[in-house]
């Protein structure tokens, strides 16, 4: 099973709740923006998606 993880920027703070919270480390904050850097990781939990409260993360199956 694979996940497409996509944030928005225009909404992403850079605040590192998702990076904090997600289980695989898939993220890192680079210039204040959260870039899924480890997204073949991701277990598609959704813990990143509920956690972010500017609503800029988004996971699905692919
Ligand atoms: S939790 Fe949301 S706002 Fe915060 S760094 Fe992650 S994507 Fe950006
Ligand atoms: S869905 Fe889970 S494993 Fe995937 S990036 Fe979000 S917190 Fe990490």
């Amino acid at each position: 099973m694979a996940w497409k993880i996509t944030i928005d920027e225009d909404k992403c703070i850079g605040c590192g709740e998702c990076a904090d919270i997600c289980p695989s480390e898939v993220y890192e904050i680079v210039n204040e923006k959260a870039k899924p850097v480890n997204a073949d990781e991701c277990v598609g939990c959704e813990s990143c998606v509920e956690t972010c409260e500017q609503g800029a993360i988004t996971v699905e199956e692919v």
